[in-house]
C-alpha cells in the first residue's frame, strides 16, 4: 500500500456512506492543488464540496472548476470582508450566474463586525440586497456572521424575509442565537471547531440542535480540525469534524454521515437536481 496521501481514518469507516464538505474556499488553493485536495477528500470517502464565493470576480474561476467534475457545486455572492466592492452593478452581475445548474445558493454573505473591514450600513447593505435576490430565485443563503448577532436578528425580524432559507456556516454564535435560527427552520454547519479544546461555546449547541438541521464543513483553507490544527485545512479533514460531531451525538460516524449528506441535500436542493452533472 501506498503512504503517499494515506490519512488514517478510512473511506471503510463510513460503511458506504459518503460525507460532503458544505463550505470549503477551493477557489483559494493554488490551480495545481485543487483537484488534488478533491481527489484526496474523495480516497476518504467525501464526494460533495460546495465553494463558497467571496467576491464576483472569481465566479468564472469558481464555476470552471464546479464544471470540471460532478459533485462539486457553489454558492456565489460577496462576502461581507468584499462588501466595498458591492455597488450598483453587483445585483444584476450575481443574478445573471444563477441560472448555471452548479449555484446552488448565494454567499457568502454576512456581517462581520469583528474584523469590520467595510464599513458596517455597506455589509448590512449588500447582505439585504443578496437576501432579497436569493428569496426571489428560491435559492439558499450561505451566511457569515462574526460578532453580529443583535444586527442579524434585527434585519431577520423587519419581515422582508419570512421565506428566506440559510445556510449559518461555521456556526459560533451561542445558543440563544443557534435557537432563533433553529426557529426560522435554517441549517448550522460545524467547522473543526467542534474539535478545539476550547470550543465548548461551539459544541454546546449540539445538544440542542435538531439533528435535520447539522451540516459539516472544513472552510478550507482555514479551521483545520484537531489533530491538523495549525496546517492549512482540507476538505478530507470533514472527516474528523463528522467523527466529532458524531461522537458528541453519540452517533456511528455512518449514521451521522448518512444524516448530514440527506441536510445538505435538502438545505441545497438545486444539488440533488444536479448530482450527476
Ligand atoms: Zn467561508
Amino acid at each position: 500500500m501506498s503512504k503517499k496521501n494515506h490519512i488514517p481514518g478510512g473511506i471503510e469507516g463510513l460503511g458506504g456512506e459518503i460525507l460532503i464538505d458544505s463550505h470549503c474556499h477551493l477557489q483559494s488553493l493554488d490551480q495545481g492543488e485543487r483537484l488534488d485536495a478533491v481527489e484526496a477528500a474523495r480516497e476518504r470517502g467525501v464526494q460533495g464540496f460546495l465553494i463558497p464565493g467571496i467576491e464576483l470576480d472569481e465566479a468564472d474561476d469558481i464555476l470552471a472548476l464546479c464544471h470540471s467534475q460532478k459533485g462539486i457545486w457553489c454558492a456565489l455572492g460577496v462576502h461581507p470582508h468584499q462588501a466595498k466592492g458591492w455597488t450598483g452593478a453587483s445585483a444584476a452581475r450575481l443574478e445573471s450566474y444563477l441560472d448555471d445548474p452548479k449555484v446552488v445558493a448565494v454567499g457568502e454573505c454576512g456581517l462581520d463586525f469583528f474584523y469590520d473591514h467595510a464599513p458596517r450600513s455597506v455589509q448590512e447593505e449588500a447582505l439585504r440586497t443578496q437576501w432579497h435576490i436569493a428569496q426571489e430565485r428560491d435559492l439558499p443563503v450561505v451566511v457569515h456572521n462574526r460578532d453580529s448577532n443583535e444586527e442579524m436578528l434585527e434585519v431577520l425580524a423587519s419581515g422582508e424575509f419570512k421565506n428566506l432559507k440559510a445556510d449559518f456556516h461555521s456556526f459560533a454564535g451561542g445558543l440563544e442565537m443557534a435557537q432563533e435560527l433553529i426557529r426560522r427552520n435554517f441549517y448550522l454547519g460545524f467547522t473543526g471547531m467542534v474539535t478545539f479544546n476550547r470550543a465548548d461555546n461551539v459544541r454546546e449547541v449540539l445538544p440542542q440542535l435538531p439533528k435535520k438541521r447539522a451540516l459539516v464543513e472544513t472552510d478550507t483553507p482555514y479551521l483545520a480540525p484537531v489533530p491538523y490544527r495549525g496546517q492549512p485545512n482540507r476538505p478530507a479533514y470533514v472527516y474528523e469534524v463528522a467523527q466529532r460531531v458524531a461522537q458528541e451525538w453519540e452517533m456511528s460516524l455512518p449514521d451521522l454521515a448518512r444524516l448530514t449528506s440527506e441536510n445538505f441535500f435538502r438545505c441545497f436542493p438545486k444539488a440533488a437536481s444536479s448530482v450527476s452533472g
